[in-house]
């Protein structure tokens, strides 16, 4: 079994804000997607709840709720990981894990946090992980009773503020078709309701982008990301 797409976000919202549309749109090309969330930002992501006093786990519980019914309006499977944030701390043992997860799913491709957060170290702290359990992934002497994986694609999502973070985007994914269930999906986190239209501005500005590079004026709305490989193939495109 092969996945075409697995998407690792280290909180519960991470991977609707910047890639929501994407996963949408592969699920409407009738392409697999599991979505892992390393934990429910409880801590770091989840300031309204704090204020109004949640505790630790009735703010767990709610993060995943809302975690829960994104997914399902974007129609991919979640696995919550509950590995608490800030700090999102990566033992070898968790790498490990991320690797049995890796063989047992087999990915295409992998999205995940880009490299570069100067506001987040749990994404920073994601990143690196998830690209050493992608090379270990690969590695026969590691986990040996679990067939390796073939080298995965790796990419990376745009944070929140992209200079700050060296974003240069590698890649612009059209989501115009599925730009309503991205947003019904960043609907779910009311929690951080101040997201909801940034992230909608963005994905216009990023459609915008898209017009002007590719020239096809259908494009509307746009996500984009980094990529750690270079694209092979037999042609320049
Ligand atoms: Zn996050």
């Amino acid at each position: 079994m092969v996945t075409d797409l697995v998407v690792i976000s280290a909180h519960a919202a991470d991977y609707v804000w910047r890639s929501g549309g994407t996963i949408a749109s592969y699920v409407q090309q009738g392409k697999t997607v599991q979505i892992v969330a390393l934990s429910y930002g409880e801590r770091g992501e989840s300031a309204e709840l704090w204020k109004h006093g949640g505790t630790l786990d009735s703010i767990k519980a709610h993060r995943r709720e809302e975690s829960q019914r994104a997914a399902d309006i974007l129609g991919a499977p979640i696995l919550f990981l509950d590995w608490d944030d800030y700090p999102l701390q990566f033992s070898n043992d968790r790498v490990l894990c991320l690797v049995e997860y890796l063989r047992e799913w087999r990915p295409s491709t992998i999205l995940t946090h880009g490299p570069h957060d100067p506001f987040n170290p749990d994404h920073e702290a994601t990143a690196v992980a998830v690209h050493r359990a992608s090379v270990l992934s690969i590695a026969h002497g590691v986990l040996p009773i679990l067939p390796v994986c073939k080298q995965p694609a790796l990419f990376g999502f745009e944070h929140h503020q992209s200079e700050l973070s060296q974003f240069h985007p590698d890649i612009i994914v059209d989501i115009t078709d599925v730009f309503e269930k991205k947003r019904a999906a960043m609907e779910c986190f009311q929690t951080q309701q101040h997201l909801i239209e940034y992230y909608a501005m963005r994905a216009a500005i990023r459609g915008n982008h898209a017009r002007r590079i590719s020239g096809k004026g259908t494009y509307r709305y746009a996500e984009a990301f980094v990529r750690s490989y270079p694209l092979v193939g037999g042609e320049l495109r």
